[in-house]
């Protein structure tokens, strides 16, 4: 069976939805079990419930996740998972483990549970975003993943009569919020990014003045510093934040040396490979085109299956000088 009908097995679990820890992700891990064995992989479970397929020592890794946002796509996630697969499938005699972590979308809660961390990790994921396709180019090297900051701002005005109350004598807090938008938007240099997405109104009523607003800030930049000024340009307090991380070392280096003419892309989602690089592991990215404008985390997700192959090619290759023969 090939890659791309294995992507399809996997997406006919749940229909595109595979919530992290839900029976239809345990699903998902069942079904890439029973492939793993087929690929000479001894299969394992940790603490986490990720799932292992390893051969020898196994000091390199790939993988990536089996889990969706509610009505995902086909690609997100699973495509690491099968082309792994495939990858040590073909690499009869190579030392290597395939994983697929648990609960990427709402955490990474499995990756970042690891009780041992490999001295490799290589990630294929599609690049979710449009630029590939609009560079003609079917794969990318990523460099680093951007960084993060979320927070909440909280805008306080006063609940009024929508009818009887002069414009000139009320604070309506959903009016600041709306300045404050644009005002993130105007902070943004690319390809530093910031977005809000989430706003609560109260009362939230159509007849009321607006009381009190927050909105959700998310800012991201792919380096410390390009982050810092962002979210001081912003003028809001993270709540969290997340480094960004180089890719780095042999993994790195590997996909290099094998698509020296690829574009170089910074990766805006977060990802696995991002646990594991903040963790210290030398690891490496390789994106997929995204066609269909780059939509992803919906039906509409899509990769070529020519892309596809010529993806898992690449990952093979990569693995086969990473992995220790034995
Ligand atoms: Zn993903």
């Amino acid at each position: 069976m090939s890659v791309f009908e294995r992507l399809g097995e996997v997406y006919a679990i749940g229909g595109g939805t595979r919530v992290g820890y839900s029976a239809e992700e345990d699903v998902a891990h069942e079904l890439a079990a029973s492939w793993m064995r087929d690929a000479g992989l001894e299969v394992s479970t940790d603490d986490a419930g990720n799932l292992f397929g390893r051969r020898g020592d196994a000091r390199v890794w790939t993988g990536s996740h089996l889990d969706t946002v509610p009505n995902g796509g086909r690609f997100d996630g699973a495509l690491g998972v099968v082309a792994g697969i495939e990858a040590a499938a073909r690499l009869r005699d190579a030392s290597l483990a395939v994983v697929a972590f648990r609960a990427e979308e709402t955490g990474p809660m499995g990756s970042k549970r690891l009780s041992q961390l490999p001295d490799a990790f290589l990630e294929l994921h599609i690049e979710q975003g449009p630029v590939l396709e609009q560079a003609g180019e079917p794969l990318g090297v990523v460099t680093a993943i951007a960084g993060q900051a979320n927070g909440a701002v909280v805008f306080e005005g006063r609940a009024d009569h929508a009818g009887t109350t002069p414009m000139s004598a009320r604070s309506d807090a959903l009016v600041e919020a709306a300045r404050f938008v644009l005002h993130v938007r105007e902070c943004t240099c690319e390809p530093a990014v910031a977005t809000v997405g989430a706003i609560e109104v109260e009362p939230n009523a159509a007849n009321v003045v607006p009381a009190r607003v927050t909105v959700a800030v998310d800012a991201r930049a792919p380096d410390s510093g390009a982050l810092d000024e962002l979210v001081a340009a912003i003028g809001f307090e993270p709540s969290s934040r997340l480094d960004p991380v180089a890719m780095s070392g042999p993994p790195f280096e590997v996909l290099s040396e094998l698509l020296p003419e690829a574009p170089r892309l910074v990766s805006g989602a977060g990802h696995d490979a991002m646990v594991l690089a903040a963790a210290g592991v030398p690891t490496g990215m390789l994106f997929v085109r995204s066609l269909n404008g780059g939509v992803s985390h919906c039906p509409e997700e899509l990769s070529s299956e020519e892309d596809i192959e010529l993806a898992v090619d690449v990952l093979t290759s990569a693995l086969a000088r990473l992995a220790v023969v034995e």
